[in-house]
């Protein structure tokens, strides 16, 4: 009996991985729905995240086929609106019931080691709803509550914003941009949410300002010759290349494609450790935005005065009327003790950023905590993969001094001779994490091996995008779809902007 915490992209899939290894899941849901994080409301609620209603997935629907067994319809767009991503988890939850095993209405409050532990490897997992808690016992735990619902303001680092007069708030609480209308707007942190929120202002505010103190490669959905980036990008001989060169070539390579649009140095834009890569930036807008001065970047925030801000290395005042802190999230387990999921820094130590390194019996897994430079969802799908093999003794960890030398190396997040380095200990580059965890199981494809048997597929596989149906092609959960999938996956990819026939 596995017990889920939340019913999100990771909840779903971890739901499925289970009945597909027959084990009895139990998915607990606080809220009275499935979607996580996609699933829109007006107003803010709880532990949940926040969405703006104008989010698009930042990466294309056959790369982030979540579930590498269901592609997006045909009819879909490329990038999804957030209504049409929950529409597809809405589908795949039906088509696998999953349903029957979602407990809605029903928050987890704490999830502690049993009496016999070391034995058992069993949970006492305490729910509570209407007021009533319930004690329940679980052989093992999936986590999948996500990391972006506590907001990270770290107001400390922002002097004099007590006594600025203006509004201020966090990137969570914005929905639509008619609270910038005919404003001053300060947008700090060049994240995702950062450029996003700035854009919308812009159509409405008088000024709006973007404060970075690190900058990011800004690149756009539409890629070389108007591809998805990711297409383009996550393959797996782009992946090789990436990955075996010398660090500074590698970084020479990326340098040289994301600048090929515009010059980052000229717009502001330039990352301040160019040796080490952080999560991109995509936005079609933010470019032309500041060509034609609706956006303004500046350099990080020194302090707040009564009406203005005052930036690094500029002298004067910039006046201001409301700031938007778009600083991100923090993650918290508030249900597990700091014994068994210890946060530091907005970082756990997670062997492959799953299991925690220490307990007796691998009996409790997180999902979803990573951020890697690609689609989140078949990453997460192949964790649940991998950690439902786990639970049922299919697969070993290996000691615990092992894992963590591992994890430690991570935090180090030293520049490595070959390859990218990434500037926080959650990235990684997608493909080579997935084909990790794949190769634990069984399921990671063989390009050398096809090339007899299928060249057609092999040679797909390793010069197309690296789509999650790779992962379905053999071992344990192939799916019979698999290659033909793989085979049509432009097809797909074109079928919403050929409309004019
Ligand atoms: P984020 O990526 O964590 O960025 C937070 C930014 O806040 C940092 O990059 C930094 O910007 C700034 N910051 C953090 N601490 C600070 C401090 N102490 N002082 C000053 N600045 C500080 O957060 P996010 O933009 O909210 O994104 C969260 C996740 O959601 C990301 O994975 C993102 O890709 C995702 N997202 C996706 C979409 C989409 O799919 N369309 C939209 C929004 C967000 P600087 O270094 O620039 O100063």
């Amino acid at each position: 009996r596995v017990a889920g915490v939340a019913a999100g992209v990771s909840g779903l899939t971890a739901t499925k991985c289970c009945l597909d290894e027959g084990l009895e899941p139990t998915c607990f849901e606080q809220s009275q729905d499935i979607g996580g994080l996609w699933r829109y409301t007006e107003h803010v609620e709880g532990r949940r995240a926040s969405l703006y209603p104008s989010v698009i997935s930042n990466t294309s629907k056959e790369m982030m086929s979540a579930f590498s067994d269901v592609p997006y319809p045909e009819d879909f767009p490329v990038f999804l609106p957030n209504a049409r991503l929950l529409d597809y988890l809405r589908r795949y939850a039906e088509h696998f019931r999953l349903q029957e095993h979602i407990k809605f209405g029903i928050t987890v409050v704490s999830i502690r080691k049993c009496s016999d532990f070391a034995t058992t490897g069993q949970w006492d997992v305490v729910t509570e709803k209407d007021g009533k808690q319930t004690l329940h016992i679980f052989d093992a735990v999936m986590v999948c509550s996500g990391n972006f619902y506590e907001p990270s303001l770290p107001l400390h680092c922002f002097p004099g914003i007590e006594r600025f007069q203006g509004q201020y708030f966090h990137s969570r609480q914005y929905k639509h941009p008619d609270v910038f209308q005919g404003k001053r707007v300060l947008v700090v942190g060049m994240g995702n949410s950062g450029v996003d929120i700035a854009v919308e202002a812009s159509r409405v505010a008088t000024k709006v300002t973007i404060s970075t103190s690190r900058g990011a490669w800004v690149l756009s959905r539409v890629f070389d010759h108007g591809y998805p980036w990711d297409m383009v990008f996550n393959t797996r001989l782009m992946s090789l290349v990436r990955n075996s060169l010398p660090g500074l070539l590698s970084r020479g390579l990326v340098n040289y494609k994301v600048n090929q649009r515009f010059n980052h140095e000229n717009y502001g834009l330039q990352p301040e450790k160019s040796c080490l890569v952080r999560e991109p930036v995509l936005n079609d807008d933010l470019p032309s935005y500041i060509l034609t001065g609706r956006i303004t970047i500046k350099p990080g925030v020194k302090e707040f005065k009564d009406t203005s801000v005052v930036y690094h290395n500029c002298p004067e005042e910039e006046p201001v009327d409301i700031v938007v802190f778009c600083t991100g999230y923090n993650v918290s387990f508030p249900f597990l003790e700091e014994e068994v999921v210890k946060v530091e820094n907005k970082h756990a130590s997670l062997y492959k950023y799953v299991f925690p390194t220490h307990l007796q019996r691998p009996t409790l897994a997180i999902l979803g905590l990573i951020r890697p430079l690609g689609a989140i969802m078949p990453v997460t799908e192949m964790q649940a993969r991998w950690v439902t093999h786990v639970f049922k003794g299919l697969c070993q960890l290996p000691p615990q001094s092992v894992m963590e030398k591992e994890v430690n190396e991570k935090k180090k997040n030293q520049v490595k001779r070959f390859g990218l380095s990434y500037d926080e200990v959650l990235k990684t580059d997608c493909i080579v994490y997935t084909d990790e965890l794949a190769s634990f199981i069984g399921a990671k494809p063989s390009v050398l091996g096809l090339l007899c048997r299928d060249p057609r597929l092999a040679l797909t596989i390793f010069f197309g995008p690296c789509t999650p149906y790779q992962y379905r092609l053999g071992g344990p959960g192939c799916w019979e779809g698999a290659r033909q999938a793989i085979l049509t996956q432009w097809d797909r990819t074109l079928k919403p902007t050929r409309t004019r026939v």
